[in-house]
């Protein structure tokens, strides 16, 4: 495929702990407003690839590659401001803030500068950021409730809340760690929705998922991983019915 649509990339990718091999060889590029699933049963490496893609986990070997700028060795809040948010694992909302100011705070740390304090201690882009905010909180089904605290939020909705507190950072990438575990079918389908609209807007995806209904409806592409290692890529339906698929499912 043509490099030059390619967001990210990860090459030749090992993680150990110790002796054991989280990680063996993983390659795998992800194409300018794709969304590209990474599906695999416990324990096949898929958390500890995300965390070395968003430099909380250094490589054993490998690199990981973001547009043009190699991101291996660069810290975490780095490789957030250049573009690459990440959701739904670590809960970092301000519980005892409202819901719309959970959303609007973000937008501080935003590549494009976000907004300054002027000479009068207001923010000269406070207004702006409000409105772009209450739409995000109208798309994530929480607007009626921005006044509220968010510690006051349901499990299912402080992600939704999460995912609208990334959005607003305008990432050039968005990445999912399993965004409906522990959620009911009726949320899991509001958050399939919601993804679909983000996809409808262009923005790359990786979406590491256990539900197969949820991979199914939301991928363009999907690499499994078992036991660290990739053992099959390819669109929805190549990967549906590949047999080494179904049996590191049955196997793990
Ligand atoms: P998944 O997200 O696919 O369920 P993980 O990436 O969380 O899998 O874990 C892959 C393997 O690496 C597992 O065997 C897990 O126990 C191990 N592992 C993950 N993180 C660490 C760590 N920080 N230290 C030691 N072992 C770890
Ligand atoms: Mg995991």
């Amino acid at each position: 495929s043509n490099n030059a649509n390619v967001v990210l990339q990860v090459a030749d990718v090992h993680k150990n702990f110790g002796g054991l091999k989280a990680l063996s060889d993983v390659n795998l590029k992800v194409e300018e407003g794709r969304t590209h699933a990474i599906i695999g049963p416990n324990g096949a490496g898929k958390s500890t690839l995300l965390n070395v893609v968003i430099g909380r986990l250094p490589p054993s070997s490998g690199a990981v590659i973001f547009g043009n700028t190699v991101l291996t060795g660069l810290a975490p809040y780095k490789i957030n401001q250049l573009g690459i948010s990440r959701v739904f694992q670590t809960p970092e909302i301000f519980a005892d803030l409202p819901i719309l100011h959970n959303v609007m705070a973000p937008a501080f740390a935003r590549r494009d500068g976000g907004f300054r304090v002027n000479m009068f201690g207001r923010t000269d882009r406070e207004s702006e950021i409000r409105e772009e905010a209450e739409s995000l909180l109208e798309d994530v089904g929480l607007y009626a409730q921005r006044h509220g605290h968010a510690g006051s939020l349901s499990r299912g909705d402080k992600r939704r809340l999460e995912l609208a507190m990334c959005l607003i950072q305008h990432p050039r990438l968005l990445l999912l760690d399993e965004p409906t575990a522990g959620m009911s079918r009726h949320d899991t389908n509001t958050t399939i929705d919601l993804l679909k609209k983000i996809k409808l807007r262009g923005m790359t995806k990786v979406i590491i998922e256990h539900d197969m209904h949820v991979v199914f409806s939301l991928a363009d592409e999907i690499s499994v991983l078992a036991q660290g290692r990739i053992i099959a890529h390819g669109q929805p339906d190549e990967i549906r019915d590949d047999p080494r698929v179904q049996e590191a499912y049955l196997g793990g």
